[in-house]
């Protein structure tokens, strides 16, 4: 097998380049770059053939495994053009990282991490003229890996395609940050310890679909997902991470197998020890939090994720019951955190942490 470090990533550029749509016309993941990244995995060979190429459609006989039994997983990563000019990756080593987690849930065989760090930064190196520079806006990075065999038994592939592809997004919030009404679903439930939640696997995606509709139906704009066993404890929030603030104390669910170990939630964890908070990755039931919104003592709450970065809670349903937030705006560590982090995402803030790296 060839040594991945020292693997040259060749560079394949299109003939036919795309007109970039208008920085305000962005939404999410609509529109892709002039090119993606692919390697190929075989029992001969391992990973091998890193190359940047035209963007294209995959060719899969419809008896491909992933098709049928979902052996696939994914990360989400971003780009951010600063002030300055520079094109920054926001934490690519740890999503790169758990890419691996995700492939070790999946019995995918892993990948060396430098190289998925390598190839974050070759494409978007390629596709640099793609990020745009609007404020609030930039290139989501899609790493995914799918299983190739072609035969329908059960079982681990034992051929893959890892490719990345790359979105230019528009601001999550362009008219400044939104408070959100959620809802905890007592019907639907997302993961159990032993199970997927901690991968980023399409099964958790596709298994969270009816309880989304189902909050969408109620006026709501995400699901607050229970645990799958008493139905009790707080996982997640949508695509996202949990936090209270209760009186002085922020609360978010423990790293227990059900829920992914969010990127933006390790560094928000990071930043609020910094600036001395108590933080307490523990277990809270869901009466806990309606009885803290229903005393006043429940402060804020938020969600963390890549998309949104931050995204306060302004209400929170669950049954017949229902709590308000923060009087309807957003409150100030909620705030704090958004613009400490958007900071050094876009090089106005230090990066004492090390977490962008310049492409
Ligand atoms: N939970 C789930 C289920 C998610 O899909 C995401 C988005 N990746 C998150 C949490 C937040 O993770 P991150 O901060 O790494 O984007």
């Amino acid at each position: 097998m060839s040594d991945p470090l020292k693997t040259p990533i060749s560079i394949t550029r299109t003939e036919t380049p795309h007109a970039r749509p208008a920085d305000n016309a962005l939404s999410f993941g609509k529109v892709f770059t002039d090119h993606m990244f692919i390697m190929n995995y075989n029992a001969d060979k391992g990973w091998h053939d890193p190359r940047v190429v035209p963007y294209g459609k995959l060719s899969l006989d419809p008896a491909t495994s992933v098709l049928h039994y979902g052996q696939a997983i994914f990360d989400g990563l971003k780009a951010f053009r600063g002030a300055d000019g520079k094109i920054r990756l926001f934490r690519a080593q740890r999503h790169a990282e758990r890419l691996n987690k995700s492939c070790a849930a999946l019995c995918i065989p892993t990948l060396d991490v430098d190289l998925v760090r390598r190839s974050f930064e070759a494409i978007v190196g390629v596709d640099n003229e793609w990020v745009p520079s609007a404020p609030g806006t930039s290139l989501y990075v899609r790493p995914t890996i799918i299983a190739t065999d072609v035969a329908l038994g059960v079982h681990p592939a034992t051929n893959y395609i890892y490719f990345v592809i790359c979105s230019p997004v528009g601001a999550y919030y362009k008219e400044g940050v939104k408070p959100v009404r959620i809802l905890a679903s007592d019907k639907y439930v997302r993961a159990v310890k032993g199970g997927l939640g901690e991968a980023k696997t399409a099964a958790n995606y596709a298994a969270s679909l009816s309880g989304q509709q189902e909050a969408e139906d109620k006026g709501y704009t995400q699901v607050l997902w229970l645990d799958g066993v008493e139905r009790k404890y707080i996982d997640e929030v949508g695509t996202m991470n949990i936090w209270m603030l209760i009186g002085d104390e922020v609360v978010t669910p423990p790293l227990e197998g059900t829920i992914l170990d969010g990127v933006t939630r390790n560094s928000v964890m990071t930043l609020l020890n910094d600036w001395g908070y108590t933080v307490s990755e523990r277990r809270i039931t869901i009466d806990e939090v309606m009885q803290a919104g229903h005393d006043g003592t429940l402060r804020e709450m938020w969600g963390t994720g890549t998309a949104a970065v931050v995204s306060p809670v302004g209400e929170l349903g669950y049954k017949d019951d229902k709590v308000f937030i923060g009087n309807g705006g957003t409150g100030a560590l909620t705030q704090r955190l958004y613009d400490h982090i958007t900071g050094i995402q876009y090089g106005r803030e230090a990066d004492t942490h090390g977490w962008t790296s310049v492409v």
